[in-house]
């Protein structure tokens, strides 16, 4: 079995098969796996990137059946069942890799609505690399604030715009007002880091909407109380180098100054070349209302199944995850009632994973295996090693 992808939807498909005669190849372009929830706080630097990354191969070092390979997939040949692979920074790589069962586990890419410009100008926290991208950048607006005379520049460069209220932007915005308003707050001579606007932006009337709304009321109090100014019900119609546009439905948009925008809004698969396959793209697979289509769907074959993670809310995510119970590739709808019960997302994409292994298992030659550790993981955990 080849599985694309070391984060919590590949190794959660890899543990699974540890007491299997299974030969499982594990293919990722990076040689760790990354406790993703916790970027954030690599990006304002309350951790060090080697606290939330973890060497794959020593994750499996007593899983005897696993094989680790650091290679990009480029793209899939479904009906000849090989992978095709890229180097690594050099690092020479076999060009293609057969397998008998498939699954792709590559991880979400943030949606910018249809406006891939603003990419070049919005910092996210989705890898290491952007993480430490957005440390640098929040960090250095604290230094250039210091240093410019013009307190309308000034303001601009100690103005912080997060997008998207989402778990990930509350956490984001906080951690943002806890650096300027505690942990720099005596560093500066010129500027006061304390009067640093951090303003969190959400187009819906409140933040957190895949939670009860007493608890979006809570979470909004408490970022009022760290300094937070909260933008329910405005949607973000432009970003540049200069700052942000919003539109709150009023006649002329309102527009933020700001040198540091941070996008934490709706994630959609990342785009793997499956689409180029013989194999239609099934796109029953997209979850309904969903802003923007991914570009990389589980084909229609029982061989290759596609776990994905959360887009707005841990139901959408839930019914993004899809994986091959039958002839036809299917969504799981009891998944999605179950996620929206469930707001640990790395939980619902766990647990979705360890049902992929099981159904793809139950097609092999071998026996049914009993049930893994579904569900067992949550976002508050430390990156464990699944096979101990
Ligand atoms: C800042 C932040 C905070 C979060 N907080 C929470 C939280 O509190 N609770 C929660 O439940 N969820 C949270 N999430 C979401 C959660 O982290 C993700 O849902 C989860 O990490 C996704 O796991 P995954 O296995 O699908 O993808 P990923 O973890 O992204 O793993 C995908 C893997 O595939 C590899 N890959 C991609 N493309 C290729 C290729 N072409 N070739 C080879 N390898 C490839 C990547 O290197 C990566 O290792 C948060 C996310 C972020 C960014």
């Amino acid at each position: 079995m080849v599985i694309v992808g070391g984060g919590f939807g590949g190794l959660q498909v890899v543990a699974g098969l540890r007491r299997t005669p299974v030969e499982v190849t594990l293919v990722d372009r990076r040689n760790f796996h990354l406790f993703q929830p916790l970027t954030y706080q690599v990006a304002t630097g309350a951790l060090s990137p080697g606290e939330i990354a973890y060497p794959l191969r020593a994750i499996f070092k007593r899983q005897r059946n696993v094989q680790v390979l650091l290679a990009e997939v480029r793209d899939f040949d479904l009906g000849a069942h090989t992978v095709q692979l890229g180097s690594v920074s050099g690092i020479p790589a076999s060009e293609r890799l057969h397998y008998d069962r498939l699954v792709v586990a590559a991880g979400s890419t943030y949606s910018y609505f249809g406006h891939d410009d603003w990419r070049a100008y919005a910092l996210e926290v989705k890898s290491i690399e952007s993480a430490l991208a957005a440390r640098s950048r929040l960090l250095a607006a604290f230094e250039a604030a210091e240093a410019v005379p013009d307190t309308r520049e000034r303001d601009a460069w100690l103005t912080f715009v997060v997008v998207g209220g989402g778990p990930t932007g509350v956490e984001m915005a906080g951690q943002i007002a806890e650096l300027a308003r505690d942990t720099l707050r005596r560093d500066f001579r010129r500027i006061d880091p304390r009067n640093a606007r951090i303003i969190l932006v959400e187009a819906a009337d409140r933040i957190l909407t895949s939670f009860p709304p007493s608890l979006s009321a809570k979470a909004e109090r408490s970022l009022q109380r760290l300094g937070v100014t909260v933008l329910t019900r405005h949607t973000v119609v432009g970003i540049d180098a200069d700052g942000v546009t919003l539109d709150d439905g009023n006649k002329s948009p309102n527009r933020i100054p700001s040198r540091v925008v941070i996008w934490l809004q709706a994630s959609t698969l990342r785009p793997l070349p499956v689409d180029s396959v013989s194999s239609p793209a099934r796109s029953a697979t997209e979850p309904a209302g969903s802003p923007s289509r991914p570009t990389s769907r589980c084909p229609d074959t029982p061989k290759c199944s596609q776990s994905a993670t959360w887009s707005a809310s841990a139901t959408r995510a839930a019914r993004r995850v899809c994986y091959p119970v039958s002839r036809r590739s299917r969504c799981s709808r009891d998944a999605t009632s179950r996620a929206s019960s469930v707001p640990g997302l790395v939980t619902a994409l766990m647990s979705r994973s360890s049902t992929a292994t099981r159904a793809t298992w139950r097609r092999s030659d071998g026996p049914p295996q009993s049930p893994t550790s579904a569900g067992s993981a949550s976002a508050g955990s430390s990156p464990g090693r699944p096979g101990s």
